[in-house]
């Protein structure tokens, strides 16, 4: 499979860039132009918005064992095609293959898991008088309009599509500008497992545009959206207008308490990979580390040494352990990010600098003493920057580690029974990994408290998020 065209898909039909605006898709390793991406306009967002209407009416009343076998065929179909679908998410938003690789096979999961779980969307029936009954019933919400970003370009739209589609919703979803062709990997394998039409549209274009239109039409009964906290809080305005749920899984800026008594190798080793994974575009990125005073030089230097050591390059050439930034924006936040750090008095480890080649490639970074009033200790750098500072006693460490306003994850390494349990109470976190970096899995909830969002995907509470309660009662 070839890096395809860009289309949208609007009401059962590809929908390319002819006679609309449009905008070129880049390969972030190399700087080229790979694609032109159409955008929606007007007309588009209306014919989505009215295939939406219809699609939700004909899905509601389809079985919930039927759309279960459209969303596990669609996993099948996804796992067969793995290494060209792979190939393509690279290629557009950089990652290592290895790493999209991980990324499809838990986007197949998480679709075969939304429809398996959509059969389980169980109500109950209330005690009452003979003759008489409360049936307590769960409901698909209505069409929902999804916002998803492009730091997991396959991860993200399976998501928000197996969510919606698993719960008996339709869904008109805006994948990323910047990593377009993933998402419409995983609509033709719906689309091909028997989606019927309406019940998903993908249409890309300007984000507030688009946004603006969809919320504020009646049609939308959910909004769905990864990215910022502040383009998150601009859209739960929008969403507020009309007075419709959110799902809102926002921006963090995940802490990371290593005790005396960790165990050093275990916690440098995954925090490194963690760390780097994605050039650390992820939003569960470990970034801020608070290492205790006793391990702080060595876990320092150590961390540093595996930093400098990984190979970046073009995530499709054999041994990329880090590939570039997704778009040349991350590369601008980086430099200042760095540059402030450093005259507030932070000493750079190792890194620090835009790699001198095409694309958007920046140094894996490692900051230590990085003072409290730095702009990176508090604004997420999304990118690959650790910052490393040292602590003295539990209660400040966790005072450190909730003092912003996110609250998405949170890591801690030690080997104290007691303080295991103790630092899993303190954090203030939706996700928090103890002795280990892997929160991630689809039966797990994922999502933040704080400003780093609300509502959660994947796990029942992902499905329930696209699910109305009713009661009926009769006497
Ligand atoms: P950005 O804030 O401009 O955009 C973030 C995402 O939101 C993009 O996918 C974008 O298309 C979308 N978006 C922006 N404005 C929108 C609007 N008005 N309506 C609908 N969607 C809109 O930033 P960026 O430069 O693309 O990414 C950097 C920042 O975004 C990071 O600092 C990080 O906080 C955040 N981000 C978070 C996640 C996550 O997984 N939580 C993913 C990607 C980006």
């Amino acid at each position: 499979m070839d890096y395809p065209q860009i289309a949208m898909y609007i009401d059962g039909e590809w929908v390319g860039a002819e006679g609309r605006d449009s905008q070129p898709v880049l390969n972030p390793a190399t700087g080229e132009q790979i694609a032109v991406l159409p955008h929606a306009g007007q007309a588009d967002l209306e014919r989505a918005l009215e295939s939406a209407r219809r699609g939700f009416l004909l899905w509601r009343a389809t079985p919930a064992q039927e759309r279960a076998v459209v969303l596990r065929r669609a996993a099948d179909w996804l796992r067969a095609r793995v290494d060209d679908v792979a190939r393509i998410a690279t290629t557009e938003q950089g990652k290592p293959l290895a790493e999209t690789r991980i990324e499809l096979m838990a986007a197949a999961d998480c679709l075969e898991w939304y429809g398996e779980e959509g059969r389980r969307a169980y109500g109950r029936v209330l005690p009452r008088p003979p003759g008489s009954r409360t049936l307590v019933v769960k409901e698909p919400i209505g069409p929902v309009a999804a916002f998803a970003p492009w730091n997991f370009p396959l991860g993200n739209p399976a998501r928000k599509l197996g969510a919606a589609i698993g719960a008996g919703c339709s869904v008109i979803l805006k994948p990323p500008e910047e990593a377009p062709a993933s998402a419409m990997m995983v609509a033709r394998a719906l689309i091909e497992s028997g989606l019927p039409v309406g019940v998903m549209n993908i249409v890309y274009g300007v984000p507030d545009t688009i946004s603006r239109y969809l919320l504020r039409s009646p049609v939308i009964r959910k909004l769905s959206f990864t990215g910022s906290t502040a383009v998150g809080k601009h859209l739960m305005n929008l969403a507020s207008e009309r007075g419709i749920r959110t799902t809102m899984e926002l921006g963090g800026h995940a802490p990371v308490l290593v005790f005396d008594d960790a165990d050093i190798e275990q916690a440098l080793s995954l925090t490194v990979a963690s760390k780097y994974r994605n050039a650390g575009q992820v939003c569960v990125s470990p970034t801020r580390f608070y290492i205790q005073e006793g391990v702080y030089e060595r876990f320092v230097a150590e961390f540093s040494r595996r930093a400098s050591a990984l190979q970046v390059g073009n995530g499709l050439h054999e041994g990329t352990r880090m590939g570039p930034m997704a778009h040349p924006r991350r590369l601008g936040a980086m430099e200042s990010l760095i540059a402030d750090a450093r005259a507030a008095g932070a000493k750079l480890e190792t890194g620090g600098e835009q790699i001198d080649r095409a694309g958007y490639f920046w140094q894996p970074t490692v900051l230590s003493d990085v003072p409290i009033h730095a702009r990176v200790m508090s604004e997420e750098p999304f990118g690959p920057v650790a910052v490393m500072s040292p602590f003295k006693t539990f209660d400040e460490a966790i005072e450190q580690a909730n003092r912003l306003p996110f609250g998405l994850a949170a890591y801690a390494f030690s080997t104290s029974a007691k303080q295991v349990m103790m630092v899993g109470d303190a954090l203030e976190a939706g996700m928090i990994g103890i002795n280990t970096t892997m929160i991630g899995a689809v039966d797990a909830p994922f999502g933040g408290v704080k400003e780093s969002g609300h509502g959660s995907e994947n796990a029942i509470e992902g499905l329930e998020a696209c699910l109305v309660t009713k009661q009926i009662s009769q006497a």
